[in-house]
C-alpha cells in the first residue's frame, strides 16, 4: 500500500512527517554534496558538526533553552535515564533520596530503577489503576529529597500533566518522551528534562537530556561514564559515538515543528485533534468509554475501550480489524490496558484525526 495511504496513530516509533522522510531519502546517499551518507560520516566530522550543533540551536529556539542548561543526545532510551537521572542526581543531597510520582506505567519503571540507587518516596498513596493525578493538597514531598520526579505524559495509561508541580525549590526532573514539543514549556522550571525521539520528534535512538548546568558533576561513581552528564555535557554528546543517524532525523523534524508555526501551533493543534475523539467517545451514550479523569486526558494519547465500559473484547478486535482495513494502523492499546489506543502526535494531521472521529462514528453505528 502507498504510504500516504496509510495513518499511523501508533504510540512510538510514531509516525514522522512524510516530508521529513522524503528530504531523508533525497539526502541519503549523498548528504550535502558530501557524496557519502550520514550513517556512514564520522561524529568527528565538520559535517556532522554542522548536524548536532544545528538540532541543538534548533531545539533551543523551540522551547527557549535557558543559557545556562545543558543540551544532550544520549544512547539508552527513555528507559536508559530511568537510571541516568538517579546516578546523576541522587547523591545531591546526602539523605539520597527522591520523590516521585507515580501516574502510569513510565513513572512506575523510573521509580522502580531509582530504588537501586537510593531511597524513593512515592509522595501520594498508591493507585490501583492509572487514571488519574492525586490531588497535590495529598502529596507529602520531602524538602531533603535530591529531587522530585514525574512523567508529563503517561503514553501507555492517556494520563498527562497540565500543570507543572510545584517542589518548593527541590529539583524537578520530568519524563516527557511522549509530549516533548507537543506545547510550549517553560524549562527554567525544571533541573532536567528528558525525552526519548521515538514518539513526538523523530526516530529511536537518541533521547534529548536538557540539564541544568549547576547539577552537572554529582554523579554516584558507580554511574556509567556514558550516562554521566558532566561527561557528555562537556564533550557535547560526543564522549563515544553519539546515534548521528537519529540526530540528523531529529534535526529535521524539529525544522518541520519551525515551519509549522512551532510548540504553540502545536498545542492548538493537538487541543483540536484531541478534543475531536474525546467529544465522539464522550457523546457516544456509553459505546466508547474512556477510563482516565477529565482534567488530565493526554493530548497525546487517547485510551479508550468499545462496545461498554470495560470493553467488548471481540468488538474491539473488529474495531482494529476494520480500521487497518481503511489504511488506519497501530490503533490496539498496550497489552498492559487492552482497548484501543490513538496517539496523535505533532506529526498526526487534522485530517487524519477527521478520519479516525467518522470511522468511530461509522462503527458506533453499525455495532451499537
Ligand atoms: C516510550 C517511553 C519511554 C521509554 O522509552 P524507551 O526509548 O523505549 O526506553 C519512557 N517514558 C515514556 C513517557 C515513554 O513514552
Amino acid at each position: 500500500m502507498d504510504k500516504k495511504q496509510t495513518i499511523n496513530f501508533g504510540a512510538g516509533p510514531a509516525k514522522i512527517p512524510q516530508s521529513v522522510l522524503i528530504q531523508a531519502q533525497k539526502e541519503l546517499l549523498n548528504y550535502s554534496g558530501t557524496g557519502i551518507s550520514v550513517l556512514e560520516m564520522s561524529h568527528r566530522s565538520s559535517d556532522f558538526s554542522k548536524i548536532i550543533n544545528k538540532t541543538e540551536s534548533l531545539l533551543r529556539e523551540l522551547i527557549n533553552i535557558p543559557d545556562n542548561y545543558k543540551v544532550m543526545f544520549l544512547q539508552g532510551g527513555g528507559s536508559g535515564q530511568f537510571s541516568g537521572v538517579p546516578l546523576n542526581l541522587i547523591g545531591l543531597k546526602e539523605a539520597k533520596c527522591a520523590d516521585y510520582l507515580v501516574t502510569g506505567t513510565w513513572s512506575a519503571k523510573a521509580a522502580k530503577e531509582a530504588e537501586k540507587y537510593g531511597k524513593v518516596n512515592i509522595v501520594h498513596p498508591k493507585l490501583d489503576c492509572y487514571t488519574k493525578i492525586p490531588d497535590s493538597g495529598s502529596w507529602t514531598l520531602n524538602p531533603s529529597a535530591s529531587y522530585v520526579y514525574y512523567c508529563a505524559n503517561e503514553t501507555v495509561n492517556g494520563v498527562e500533566y497540565n500543570f507543572t508541580p510545584e517542589t518548593n525549590e527541590v529539583v524537578l526532573v520530568c519524563d516527557m518522551s511522549s509530549n516533548f514539543l507537543s506545547r510550549p514549556v517553560d524549562v527554567s522550571k525544571f533541573g532536567v528534562i528528558f525525552a526519548g525521539a521515538q514518539k513526538n520528534v523523530g526516530c529511536a535512538g537518541v533521547t534529548v537530556v536538557i540539564v541544568r548546568e549547576d547539577l552537572l558533576g554529582h554523579a554516584l561513581k558507580e554511574c556509567p561514564i556514558v550516562l554521566d552528564y558532566k561527561v557528555q555535557a562537556e564533550m557535547n554528546s560526543l564522549y563515544n559515538t553519539p546515534p548521528c543517524f537519529s540526530i540528523y532525523i531529529m534535526g529535521l523534524v524539529l525544522d518541520w515543528t519551525k515551519n509549522n508555526g512551532g510548540c504553540a501551533a502545536m498545542e492548538t493543534l493537538n487541543k483540536q485533534k484531541s478534543s475531536m475523539i474525546y467529544d465522539i467517545i464522550n457523546a457516544s451514550n456509553g459505546f466508547y468509554a474512556c477510563p482516565v479523569d477529565v482534567a488530565c486526558r493526554s493530548r497525546m494519547n487517547v485510551p479508550f475501550r468499545v462496545g461498554k465500559k470495560d470493553g467488548d473484547e471481540a468488538l474491539e478486535k473488529k474495531f482494529v480489524e476494520d480500521a487497518s482495513k481503511r489504511g488506519m494502523i497501530s490503533l490496539k492499546g498496550h497489552r498492559s490496558v487492552g482497548g484501543i489506543r490513538a496517539s496523535l502526535y505533532n506529526s498526526v494531521t487534522v485530517e487524519e484525526t477527521e478520519a479516525l472521529a467518522a470511522y468511530m462514528k461509522e462503527f458506533q453505528k453499525e455495532h451499537q
